[in-house]
């Protein structure tokens, strides 16, 4: 069921969000952000929720 390309090659890698678990899809720090219930990562960008919890403090 994985894909054959290697997500480590993902742009969306790159993204300083990655830092924050995305609200959206619930992907962990470090992981890419999923679409349609999970079954395919978001190579090239994340939710906009996870930026926005990005730039958010939660303290
Ligand atoms: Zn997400």
């Amino acid at each position: 069921m994985n894909a054959a390309e290697p997500t480590t090659t993902a742009p969306a890698l790159s993204l300083p969000a990655l830092a924050v678990t995305c609200p959206a899809c619930g992907s962990k720090p470090g992981e890419l952000c999923t679409s349609h219930s999970g079954t395919r990562p978001r190579r090239n960008d994340v939710h906009r929720a996870r930026t926005t919890a990005h730039n958010t403090p939660t303290t």
